[in-house]
């Protein structure tokens, strides 16, 4: 069995990646939303994800590179 697999990996939620968060915890690419972490892919992500966080949360909001 490959534990990979069976893990589940959290969404980039701009971008709508599977982020590692191990690997994204050490790159500082977290953001805290109201008491949950979001992981990302990137820089840019969590840049725009910190700018306006609620319109990643609307219904209408699809992730999107
Ligand atoms: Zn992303």
């Amino acid at each position: 069995m490959d534990e990979l697999q069976m893990r589940p990996m959290p969404t980039d939620p701009v971008c709508g990646m599977s982020v590692n968060p191990e690997i994204a915890s050490a790159q500082g690419l977290t953001s805290e939303h109201e008491g949950v972490t979001y992981y990302f892919c990137g820089r840019g992500c969590k840049l725009d994800f910190e700018e306006d966080p609620g319109k990643y949360f609307a219904a209408d909001y699809v992730p999107s590179m």
